[in-house]
């Protein structure tokens, strides 16, 4: 029977957990193969860690403003990082992350690794991430609020060191702080308008293999806290 009656769902938790599906099917449609990491891409609720006006955008392939003209990354470049980090491991041990932001990467990087610390330079930031993160009780990460440029000596070695911002090259703490046979993946400034995504793996104490991949935007890395 026909009763006339149309109801319209409009955005609630049910679309944006399809959204958040589809999202990680594209992104196994564009190369990011590892299955643990297209899992992480399909739990971790992305549009917990933006502001309201933009939750409906939050499962597009775009980066998006967090303030304090920062940006949370785009879906496909956090896979495609963390994939290049992993290889074939199912599972990271500690892992470093520069740049905390919103907290979403960090998210991400607990459920694929034993122990995570995410470091950020902008206090106000840092303190949106506590708040996005607390109502998910992660236990295995730690956000600490610093200068990532100088890594977290007391922490180290780390197997992963991610870093969510663009320097000239990569901070010679950081080198210091990977472990023999750990991996660190960095976007690198080649010029004013060009970066490039860098692999590099330490092999032995004064050995590091570097491998560069594709062509990026990120925001820059900066020294000192504010
Ligand atoms: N990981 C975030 C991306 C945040 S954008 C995500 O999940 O989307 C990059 C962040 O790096 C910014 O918040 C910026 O403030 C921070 N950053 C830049 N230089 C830094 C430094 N030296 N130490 C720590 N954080 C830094």
């Amino acid at each position: 029977m026909e009763s006339g009656i149309e109801i319209v769902v409009k955005q609630d938790w049910t679309d944006l957990d399809a959204a958040r599906r589809s999202m990680a099917q594209r992104l196994a449609m564009s190369g990011i193969t590892h299955h643990e990491v297209l899992q992480a891409m399909a739990t971790v609720p992305r549009h917990a860690f933006v502001e309201p006006a933009l939750e409906s955008q939050a499962y597009e392939d775009s980066s998006l403003p967090i303030g304090r003209e920062q940006t949370i990354s785009k879906p496909s470049v956090v896979a495609k990082m963390i994939q290049a980090l992993m290889q074939k491991q199912k599972k990271m041990g500690r892992v470093l992350e520069v740049g905390t932001g919103c907290g979403y990467q960090a998210a991400v990087l607990s459920l694929l690794s034993e122990e995570v610390y995410s470091v950020e330079r902008i206090r106000s930031l840092h303190d949106i991430a506590r708040a996005n993160l607390r109502p998910f009780r992660i236990s295995n990460l730690r956000l600490i609020f610093d200068d990532g440029i100088k890594g977290i000596p007391q922490a180290a070695p780390f197997d992963g060191i991610i870093l969510a911002a663009a320097g000239l090259g990569i901070p010679d703490p950081l080198l210091e702080q990977l472990a023999i046979g750990g991996k660190l993946i960095a976007p690198v400034a080649k010029s004013d308008t060009q970066q490039q995504l860098l692999l590099i793996e330490r092999l032995s104490s004064m050995r590091y293999q570097r491998t560069t991949m594709d062509e990026v935007f990120f925001v820059p890395l900066q020294s000192g806290t504010i």
